[in-house]
Parts: C-alpha cells; sequence; structure tokens
C-alpha cells in the first residue's frame, strides 16, 4: 500500500507535467471505486488548468486555477501512470485524464487500480477544510507540528501500542503498516509498547526517526523518477531499501538476533526483540 514516501515520489512526478496545464480530455471507465466517482467528474473537469500538485497524508491534491481540487487516493493498490505518445487502455484503467502542458506538450494521466480502494474527487476549495477524507487527518510528520508535545496531548489517557499510535491517520499524517514498523526499528522502540510507556526521550527517539526513515524514502523515490524509463510508465511503487519489514528470520542489522514476524491488528509487523524495548 501507497505510504507518504510513495505518495510524494507521484506527486513530484506529476508536478514535472502540471504546472498550469488544461485537460484536454477526460475518459472514466469505472466509477465504482473505493467510494463512487462523482458524476460531474467529466464535464466538471475538463478544460480546466491544472496547477503544481501537493501531499496531505496519502493524498494528493491538484489545484485548479478555478478554486477546485482534483483529489486521488491511491488506496491499496493503485498507481499513476504519466505517458506521452498515444496511449493504448489496460486492464484496471479507471480515469484517463489527457493534458496539454504551457508549453505545448501532450500527456496522459491514467488512475489504474486493481483492487479499487482508490478514488477521485474534484471539489471547490472551501470544502477542503470539511472533505470526509481530509477533515480527520492529523499533523505531517515532515512538518513543524510533530513535536513531544503534540505526542504527549494525543497519548494522554490512552494504552494503545506504540505501532498502532503511529498508524493512525487522525494522529500522524502519511504513516502505513510497512514505515511503521521501519520507523520503530531505526528508534529502536518495541512496536508492541503502549503509549503510556513511552518517555520524553522515547518520543524524541521517534520523531527523529520518522524524519529520517520518511526523508530517506523519499529521496529514493526520487532517484526511482529519474530513472523511470519504464514503458508503461507506472508509478507509486519504488524499490526501497527496508532494513526490518519483510526480513523475518533473517538476522538484526544491528545486533545479529533474528527479525520476528509478530501479528498486531491484524498487519505483519516486524521486529527485533533485542534492539527494540
Ligand atoms: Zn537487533
Amino acid at each position: 500500500m501507497p505510504e507518504l514516501p510513495e505518495v510524494e515520489t507521484v506527486c513530484l512526478a506529476l508536478s514535472k507535467i502540471l504546472n498550469n496545464s488544461e485537460v484536454s480530455n477526460i475518459e472514466i471507465f469505472r466509477k465504482d471505486l473505493r467510494w463512487t466517482i462523482n458524476d460531474n467528474l467529466e464535464t466538471d473537469l475538463k478544460e480546466k488548468i491544472l496547477k503544481k500538485p501537493y501531499r496531505r497524508g496519502k493524498y494528493i491534491l491538484i489545484p485548479t486555477s478555478k478554486e477546485h481540487i482534483l483529489l486521488f487516493h491511491l488506496g491499496m493498490s493503485g498507481t499513476i501512470k504519466i505517458l506521452s505518445g498515444e496511449y493504448k487502455v489496460f486492464k484496471h484503467d479507471h480515469v484517463k485524464i489527457k493534458i496539454e502542458t504551457e508549453d505545448n506538450n501532450f500527456f496522459t494521466i491514467v488512475y489504474n487500480d486493481p483492487r479499487r480502494f482508490g478514488y477521485v474527487d474534484f471539489f471547490h476549495i472551501s470544502k477542503i477544510k470539511n472533505h470526509f477524507l481530509l477533515k480527520k487527518l492529523g499533523v505531517e510528520p515532515l512538518g513543524k507540528d510533530f513535536t513531544i508535545q503534540y505526542l504527549q496531548k494525543k497519548m494522554y489517557n490512552k494504552s494503545k501500542c506504540v505501532k498502532n499510535f503511529l498508524m493512525d491517520q487522525s494522529i500522524i499524517a502519511g504513516i502505513g503498516n510497512i514505515y511503521a514498523s521501519e520507523i520503530l526499528y531505526e528508534a529502536n522502540i518495541s512496536p508492541l509498547r503502549t503509549v503510556d510507556k513511552l518517555n520524553k526521550e522515547h518520543l524524541k527517539s521517534i520523531i527523529t526517526a520518522t524524519k529520517f526513515i520518511l526523508k530517506k524514502s523519499i529521496n529514493a523515490g526520487g532517484t526511482s523518477i529519474r530513472n523511470h524509463l519504464q514503458p508503461d510508465g507506472n508509478l507509486g511503487y519504488f524499490v526501497q531499501k527496508l532494513k526490518v519489514y519483510g526480513k523475518n528470520k533473517s538476522k538484526c542489522n544491528k545486533c545479529n538476533n533474528v527479525i520476528v514476524l509478530i501479528n498486531i491488528n491484524n498487519r505483519s509487523t516486524y521486529y527485533c526483540s533485542n534492539c527494540q524495548r
């Protein structure tokens, strides 16, 4: 599932072609995604000017010159393809948007999603604060509001485990199952530790590890765009150098203990029981 770094990578790729680019055509092949795409999307989006996209949590937001927002959510298996030239529609392509850039180049943006847990929406910017997907999002982990004081406030009187805490989108926006394991490994904190057992030093380690892991992965994503020569133009996933996720039965990089796989809240969780306490 795409998490913050993957979504940021897609945003970065889109920003290379979306900078006052006009929507010349839009085709929707399937509307029943996680939520049904609004019937008006085709007519509303046509001839709109798309400006530089940005990310909020795991959402891609593309403002238009007429104060609307085009939103993409990649769900579990969504990808965005950016293609130039003629494009033949593939299985699971649900939305296809043709754009013309300011310097008269043509590109096709395709939203493909086999499991259809993603979503595409278009709404006036005045609705952004109350949008059902955006209104409850917590702080951006790379932003200045992600502080020890903020975490302490959110932890107050709670006893859930730290991994679930990190993945709670209403507390921190953008961290999912993979990066939660990576962050806690980096911070030497057990995913099973409950938040009432976290002191200031732990919180400091979590904040430092979160920023480090996410930035490192965004950089890896940026590299994948620069080298991105795949003929299918697929974006949204890139090869990451993970240290703990998916490494059960492998030796820990730090201590030679064996990484274990446990289940927390029905999600695979990997950790080193020696380094992470
Ligand atoms: Zn270890």
